[in-house]
Order: C-alpha cells, then sequence, then structure tokens
C-alpha cells in the first residue's frame, strides 16, 4: 500500500509527540489510521420543527430571546440559569448549566441558535452549545462523534482528521477495480471516506457509506470463499463409495416417502461423501422437517462403504431417543448402533471403546462423551452434530480430529437467516430443508394473559380425552436452578390435582437422574403418562407425535429461537396441534414476539424478526458466535449488500482474471496478506 500514509501521525501539521501518545491510546499511530478512523455516530444539526422531536433527542433550533435570564446557584459553582425562547410560535425553555456570565449576555429579542437535549414534557431544551444570532451561511447538516479517551476531545479529533485530510487525502488509493465502481456507481474510496468524516448532506453519507459498506463485506467474504477454495483443494477428504442398492432398499423401507427437501439434500450429502474433498456442510431444516431421517441415511451409506460414522447430540434425552430410532431402523439391515453418554455404565463403556477402536460397532451415537480423549475410531467416515448451535466450535473440531478428515455435516433446527449464514459459517456449504413432510398442520398459537390459565386446563382436557398428549414448561429463573425445580413441583402439584385420576401427569427436570429422566420420557413416549410438566430440557428435539398441547409459562422470557424450539415439540404428527404462550410481557419487544409467535411458523420468518428485534451478536450468544465484526457494515440492514459481496466474491475466486488482472491486485494481495491460502482460519 502507500508508504506515504504509513508514516507516523507526527508528519501532519499540527500533530506534534505530545498528540500522537495521546492518539495512540486509540490505537491510533499512522496517517491512515487517522484516516480511518471513523464516527461511530453523527448528531443532526438540522433545524428541526420542534413537534416532530423526541424526547431526549439532540437538536439544534432558531428561535428569539422573549424573557430576562433568570438564575439559581446550588452546591459550591453550581448554576443554573434559565431563559425564554420563542421557536416558531412555542415558547419554551432553555436551560444552561454554570453559566453564570451569559446572564448579562442573553438580551432580550435577540436572535439565538440552540443545541441541545429536548425535554418534551417540560419544553425546554439543556443546551449545550448555542450561538447568539441565526445561522445564516451554510453549515454541515451532521457533526461526525467519534469515541474519544483522555485528553482527546470530538472537536480536537476533528480536528486532527480535517488537518490530515488536507494533508494527505489525496494519497487515498482505490482498491477496488474500476468496473465494479462503475455497475454499482460507488463512490470512489477517497470520496467515500471524506464524506463519512464530513458529510455535505444525508445523501453524501449514505453513498460513502453504501461505498465503505461494499467494500468491507467483500474483503470478507473474499476471504472466507478462498479459505473454502482453499480447502476443497486442499483437503485429502474420505472417499466414500457407497452402495447405492444397498442404500435405495434402506429409503424404501422407510415408514414413509421422502419429501422433496429431503431428497434433495441427500443428493447434495452424498455427492459430497463420494468425492474425494472432506465434506463440510451445513443442513437446516426447521423443527420436524425430518433431519433424523437425512442423518440416518446418511450414516448408513458411510457404513455401505466399510466406514464408521458418529451422531453427536447435546443432551441425553436426545441422544436416547435418536439411538432407539435409529436402532429400529437399522435392525433389518443388520447394522449395530450404540449409544454412549455421560451415563453410561463403566463396563459398557470399555466395550463400546473397544468395538470402536476395532471397527466392530459401525455407529455410535451419543453427547460429549464422544469427544473424550480416550475414544478411538478404526475408520471413521462421517461425523454429524445435530442441533449443532449448542456445541461450542471446540468441541466440534475435536470430534472432527478423531478420524483422518472424515466428512462432516453439522444440523441445526434454529433456522439461521441466511444472511447470517453466508457470514458466520461462509466456509461451509448449505443444504436447506425448506418443505414440512406431507399432512403436516398448522400448529395454531395462541397469546394468553397468565391468570386465564383456567381456560387453558380446559381446552388441554379436551385434547387429552380425544386421546392426544400435552407438555407444560415451567417458569423460568434464569438465576436458580433450584427455584426453576421447585417451580416445576408446583406446577406438577397443581396439575395433579387438577386431573386426578383422569390423567396422568409426569414430571421432568434437570435435577432428575438420568435414568429417571429416561423412565418419564419413555412412560411419556409410550402415552402411560399424558401430561408432562417439565422444565426447558424438553427444548431440542424430542420427538413425542402424539402430543399436540404445547403450553409455555412465561413466554417473555423466551427469545424466539427458543419458543419456536419448544413448539416445535408439538405438530410432528398428523393432528392438529396448539402452542399457548402464557406471557404478560411489560416491554414493546416482548409484546411484539409474542404477536410474531402467533402470527408464523415458519422458523425462517421468525428468525429473520428475531434477528431485527435483537441484533446478530445476541442471536447467536456472544462468545460462541464466532461473528465477525464490521466497522460500518451491519448485517441486519445491509444485508442486500452481503448478498452481492457473496455473489461477487464467489465469482472472483473462481475466475482467472481475479489471480492475474492489475486491477485485482489490493484484494489479491488483502487474501494472501490474510494467511487463508495458507489454511489459516479467519479470526
Ligand atoms: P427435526 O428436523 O426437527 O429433527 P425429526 O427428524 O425429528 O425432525 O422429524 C420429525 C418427525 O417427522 C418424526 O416423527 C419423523 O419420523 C417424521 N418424518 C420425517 N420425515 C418424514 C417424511 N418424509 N414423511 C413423514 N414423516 C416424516
Ligand atoms: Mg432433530
Amino acid at each position: 500500500m502507500n508508504e506515504v500514509l504509513k508514516q507516523p501521525v507526527t508528519v501532519i501539521r499540527g500533530i506534534g509527540e505530545e498528540t500522537a501518545k495521546l492518539l495512540e491510546e486509540l490505537h491510533i499511530f499512522t496517517v491512515e489510521d487517522l484516516l480511518l478512523y471513523l464516527p461511530f455516530r453523527y448528531d443532526d444539526n438540522r433545524i428541526r420543527d420542534l413537534a416532530e422531536v423526541d424526547h431526549d433527542e439532540r437538536v439544534t433550533v432558531e428561535g428569539v430571546i422573549v424573557s430576562l435570564p433568570t438564575i439559581q446557584y446550588y452546591g459550591r459553582k453550581k448554576s443554573r440559569l434559565t431563559v425564554k425562547v420563542m421557536v416558531e410560535r412555542y415558547v419554551i425553555t432553555a436551560v444552561f448549566f454554570n453559566q453564570p456570565y451569559l446572564k448579562n449576555k442573553l438580551k432580550m429579542n435577540t436572535e439565538i441558535t440552540l443545541n441541545g437535549k429536548w425535554h418534551r414534557y417540560r419544553q425546554q431544551i439543556t443546551v449545550q452549545q448555542f450561538k447568539i444570532g441565526h445561522d445564516n451561511q451554510p453549515h454541515n447538516d451532521f457533526s461526525p462523534v467519534y469515541s474519544v479517551k483522555g485528553n482527546i476531545t470530538v472537536n480536537s479529533i476533528r480536528k486532527f482528521i480535517s488537518a490530515a485530510f488536507d494533508q494527505f487525502g489525496h494519497e487515498l488509493e482505490e482498491i477496488l477495480p474500476a468496473f465494479l465502481i462503475q455497475q454499482y456507481r460507488l463512490y470512489p474510496r477517497k470520496e467515500a471516506i471524506r464524506a463519512m468524516h464530513f458529510p455535505k448532506d444525508v445523501q453524501d453519507l449514505k453513498q460513502g457509506r453504501r461505498r465503505l459498506v461494499y467494500e468491507e463485506f467483500l474483503q470478507f467474504q473474499l476471504k472466507i470463499q478462498a479459505l473454502r477454495k482453499f480447502q476443497r483443494e486442499n483437503s485429502e477428504g474420505v472417499l466414500i463409495r457407497y452402495d447405492n442398492e444397498k442404500l435405495k432398499s434402506f429409503i424404501s423401507n422407510l415408514p414413509f416417502p421422502l419429501t422433496n427437501a429431503q431428497k434433495r439434500v441427500l443428493a447434495e450429502i452424498l455427492i459430497d461423501l463420494k468425492s474425494p474433498y472432506r465434506m463440510n456442510r451445513l443442513l437446516q431444516g426447521d423443527v420436524g422437517s425430518g433431519k433424523t431421517i437425512v442423518a440416518a441415511i446418511s450414516l448408513y451409506a458411510a457404513v455401505t462403504a466399510g466406514f464408521q460414522g458418529a451422531l453427536m447430540v447435546p443432551t441425553e434425552i436426545l441422544a436416547e431417543q435418536h439411538a432407539d430410532s435409529l436402532m429400529g431402523l437399522f435392525e433389518p439391515f443388520n447394522v449395530e448402533v450404540a449409544l454412549l453418554t455421560g451415563s453410561t455404565k463403566k463396563k459398557e463403556r470399555t466395550a463400546i471403546l473397544e468395538g470402536l477402536q476395532a471397527g466392530r460397532i459401525p455407529i455410535i451415537i451419543g453427547t460429549h462423551a464422544l469427544i473424550q480423549e480416550d475414544v478411538n475410531f478404526a475408520k471413521l467416515g462421517l461425523v454429524i452434530t445435530d442441533e449443532q448451535h449448542r456445541f461450542g466450535v471446540e468441541q466440534r473440531r475435536i470430534l472432527r480430529e478423531k478420524g483422518e478428515n472424515p466428512n462432516t455435516l453439522f444440523m441445526t433446527a434454529t433456522p439461521i437467516p441466511r444472511t447470517l449464514a453466508i457470514t458466520a459459517f461462509g466456509e461451509m456449504d448449505v443444504s436447506i430443508i425448506d418443505e414440512m413432510p406431507a399432512g403436516r398442520k398448522e400448529i395454531k398459537t395462541y397469546w394468553a394473559k397468565p391468570n386465564n390459565f383456567e381456560q387453558v386446563l380446559q381446552m388441554m382436557e379436551k385434547e387429552l380425552q380425544a386421546g392426544r398428549q400435552a407438555y407444560v414448561i415451567c417458569p423460568l429463573i434464569e438465576e436458580s436452578e433450584k427455584l426453576d425445580v421447585q417451580n416445576a413441583i408446583d406446577v406438577y402439584h397443581q396439575l395433579v390435582h387438577y386431573f386426578g385420576t383422569r390423567f396422568q401427569v409426569g414430571l421432568m427436570h434437570g435435577r432428575l437422574h438420568t435414568d429417571e429422566k429416561e423412565q418419564v420420557m419413555k412412560e411419556f413416549s409410550e402415552n402411560k403418562i399424558q401430561v408432562l410438566v417439565s422444565t426447558t430440557v424438553v427444548e431440542v428435539g424430542v420427538n413425542v407425535p402424539n402430543a399436540t398441547v404445547m403450553v409455555i409459562y412465561d413466554a417473555e422470557r423466551f427469545g424466539l429461537a427458543q419458543l419456536h424450539q419448544l413448539r416445535g415439540r408439538v405438530g410432528r404428527g398428523k393432528h392438529q396441534s396448539y402452542c399457548i404462550l402464557l406471557a404478560d410481557p411489560k416491554t414493546e419487544v416482548g409484546k411484539e414476539r409474542m404477536r410474531i409467535m402467533t402470527e408464523t411458523n415458519d422458523g425462517f420468518v421468525l428468525s429473520e424478526r428475531d434477528l431485527e428485534l435483537r441484533g446478530p451478536g445476541d442471536f447467536f450468544g456472544k462468545k460462541q458466535s464466532g461473528m465477525p465484526e464490521f466497522k460500518v457494515a451491519d448485517m441486519v440492514h445491509d444485508y442486500r449488500a452481503l448478498e452481492t459481496a457473496r455473489q461477487d466474491a464467489e465469482k472472483f475466486i473462481h475466475s482467472k482474471e481475479f489471480w492475474e488482472d492489475e486491477e485485482f491486485k489490493y484484494l489479491r494481495n488483502m487474501i494472501i496478506q490474510s494467511g487463508v491460502l495458507d489454511g489459516e482460519k479467519l479470526d
């Protein structure tokens, strides 16, 4: 890049050693650092009609002083001066703190321009800046606000940036090829950075930002796509020559025909398996879309080629359930399925470990227990992770490394919005099941106030009498598992009392022993228990198709994704199902969540809405998200630009021009310097 811009900030007029020291605290060392130190927001200086201004908003107004100032002193050196100002047709109060000397300056009938926070109810403005007279010359509509520290003020940094720009702005070089600038009518890089610091008006600012957003997304996507290309070309994956005939007979033996979506994703997976690349694929499908069967068929494919397959799930309940259903599917084909969890007895565990190491056990299902050090495989060819968002990146890596580059498939029922998926999992291939098995009815969702519980019980009773079953999810107290359990026990007693001998009520919570949990789950799935009172432990994956009622206490405390997961426990069979949200949300966001739940059953729609309400950080949970941070761009609001950048990046990476032509030089170097071509993971 441009050497001139790599010089220390002291080459800028007006910046000496002392200022340079202060700037270091903001991680600004070079001229370029300073030029690229972008504002995090803008103050709006446009003169506004007060009727449009929200409470607490910062605003600029012009008016005429219509009273004498009055002043109150309090404490030492503290004072509050007020004066009435006529702004158009309103008379408002202007408040100045700790500037008693203004008393003689603010004269009746003089024009004044005020900037400060608007207190809507008191019709008063707390003045932060003011000017005697009106602003007749053109002024900037927006002033940039920078994050600052120590002795650097926003005003001083503005001054430094302005000086830097005058002296070195022309050195900012274009990094995008000219045809892109033309195609998207983008500001040149220098113009864009100028507009961010010194916007002429809204339009100018928007254009500057638009250009930088695209640039940022494009660079990110180029790195991710390069990494993906690299991984494909360099991964000696295991090649699985599965037996097509056996696979066909397995599929035709299923109790139902596959949906078209299941067939499609299965084909995508099978192509990966028999290619020499290592599969690295994310399988998304809404709750109940039938991912398990796709996993089972894929595992079987590996087995027919003489490989072992592993399925890792986040909870023991789920592991047991999967093991159960897979054992049923595989029995006619003489394929052994083993189950390994934290509560597998020692003797059995030893036998399983031996079986895996010797290659005798073809399919293993388990929890975290699968990634313990002493678990070794003879010939692991496929690793599937169910409910992948429940696992950390690290755990997934450990399991993957248990074989020699086994193919990996991640399944998730948290429908990750496409925008996030292509960003966070950009180096994976994505398969989507976007179709429900035939005959499913929409789950009817209602939002009820907790004091209508009596009515909820009555509707439950009706369903139970028709032979169906129900879940009741208990209030959740985040800090205390003990209180959660107590709540569950209370609700349990209440329901036992209500249903008497007519129906059996069961209780499930995290404090139960594994075999107790297993027992309750078994009784529920065999319909020996009709009502299951539970904490959120049944959230993921549990499958009892005869259950048609899901009642969720304190629904406002859950995120949309989690509510959707819980709701997904019903509506899994052919009967009409119901979800009742018991909630009395106090916030607008809380109410909005309830409304969205009642309006849509579509997990993808829901997750997009959830993302809007919460933002991407929250959506994944801060730490494990691995979501990249962008300086200018916002994944939610700029998702169109993200999609465009992704498509462009994909095209470039696979083109000859990108790796050879002069106009791609900068972007190419950026990729090389990032290290992804050496297989380094993005940070
Ligand atoms: P999820 O995608 O949430 O993991 P499951 O794999 O648990 O969903 O499937 C939900 C239910 O749908 C199960 O009872 C399963 O047997 C059933 N199912 C799966 N595929 C089909 C299909 N093609 N036709 C009918 N039912 C299906
Ligand atoms: Mg599942």
